[in-house]
C-alpha cells in the first residue's frame, strides 16, 4: 500500500473510535493491487467494457458450463463503493445482473438511504461470475478461477471501500472461516482497499432483527466513502 496522509489516519481513528472505543482492530495488509505484479494480469484489458467482452465466455471452471447467463456486475465504473456478493443466484442467473429479486430491492432501498444507488458511485458484483447448481457455497477451485477476475475489476474502478455481502462473501475474500459476528466491524484489507463484510440482503430478508445492526455498517461505510 502506498503512503497515507496523517487526514485519513486521523478519519479511520475517529471513525473506529465512535464505533469501538479505545479498541484498535487491525488486518495484516494483503499486496497492494498496483504492487502485486501478478494481480495486475497484464492480459486483461484496461476498461470494464473491453474486460467484459474479454471475459463473459469464460468456461474456466464447470460453472461455464451450467450457467444461464455471466453475471459479470453493474454500476458506476468510477464508484466509490463497490459490494460484493458470493455468486449469482436463480433470478441473476436468468437475468445476467447481480442482486435482482426481493433482496436486490431492499439493497437498492440500503442504498438510497446513504443517497446512493446502483448507477451512483455504487458497483455491484460478484466472487464468482456463474452461478453454482442449487445456489451452494462456491468451491474453493472455483474461487482460484474466479477471484482474479473480481481483483482487475476492483483494480479498475479503484474503490475507497469494499463492502462483502454476507459471511460467504466476506469469509471467502478475506480468505478466513470465521463467521459473520467475527468479521463485522472490523476494518479489513483486500490487495490495499479497506474492506468491511455485513450482512446479506437475503439474509436480512429472513431476520428482519439484523436490520438495526446493518443501518449501522451502513452509517460506517457512508462515512468512509464521504469522507
Ligand atoms: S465462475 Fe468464473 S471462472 Fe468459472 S466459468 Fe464462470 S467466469 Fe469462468
Amino acid at each position: 500500500m502506498g503512503p497515507v496522509s496523517a487526514d485519513a489516519i486521523n478519519r479511520y481513528l475517529k471513525q473506529t473510535r465512535e464505533l469501538f472505543g479505545d479498541e484498535l482492530f487491525l488486518d495484516k495488509p494483503q499486496a497492494s493491487l498496483k504492487e502485486d505484479p501478478q494481480q495486475m494480469n497484464p492480459d486483461f484489458p484496461s476498461d470494464l467494457n473491453n474486460f467484459y467482452k474479454q471475459i463473459h465466455q469464460c468456461h474456466n471452471c464447470a460453472l461455464g458450463d451450467s450457467r444461464t447467463e455471466f453475471v459479470f456486475g453493474v454500476g458506476d465504473p468510477e464508484a466509490s463503493l463497490v459490494l460484493v456478493g458470493e455468486a449469482p443466484g436463480e433470478k441473476e442467473d436468468l437475468k445476467g445482473e447481480p442482486f435482482v429479486g426481493r433482496a436486490g430491492q431492499l439493497l437498492d432501498k440500503i442504498l438510497a438511504a446513504i443517497n446512493r444507488s446502483r448507477q451512483k458511485d455504487v458497483y455491484i458484483c460478484n466472487v464468482l461470475k456463474c452461478r453454482p447448481p442449487s445456489n451452494r457455497d462456491p468451491l474453493a477451485d472455483e474461487v482460484s478461477e474466479c477471484e482474479p477476475y473480481l481483483i482487475h475489476q476492483i483494480n479498475l474502478i479503484q474503490p475507497k471501500l469494499i463492502v462483502a455481502l454476507g459471511r460467504v462473501a466476506g469469509k471467502t475474500l478475506l480468505n478466513v472461516d470465521k463467521p459473520l459476528k467475527s468479521m463485522r466491524g472490523i476494518l479489513h484489507d483486500y490487495h490495499g482497499t479497506p474492506l468491511i463484510v455485513t450482512y446479506h440482503p437475503a439474509a436480512l430478508l429472513r431476520n428482519p432483527n439484523w436490520k438495526p445492526e446493518t443501518w449501522k455498517d451502513f452509517k460506517w461505510i457512508r462515512s468512509i466513502i464521504d469522507a
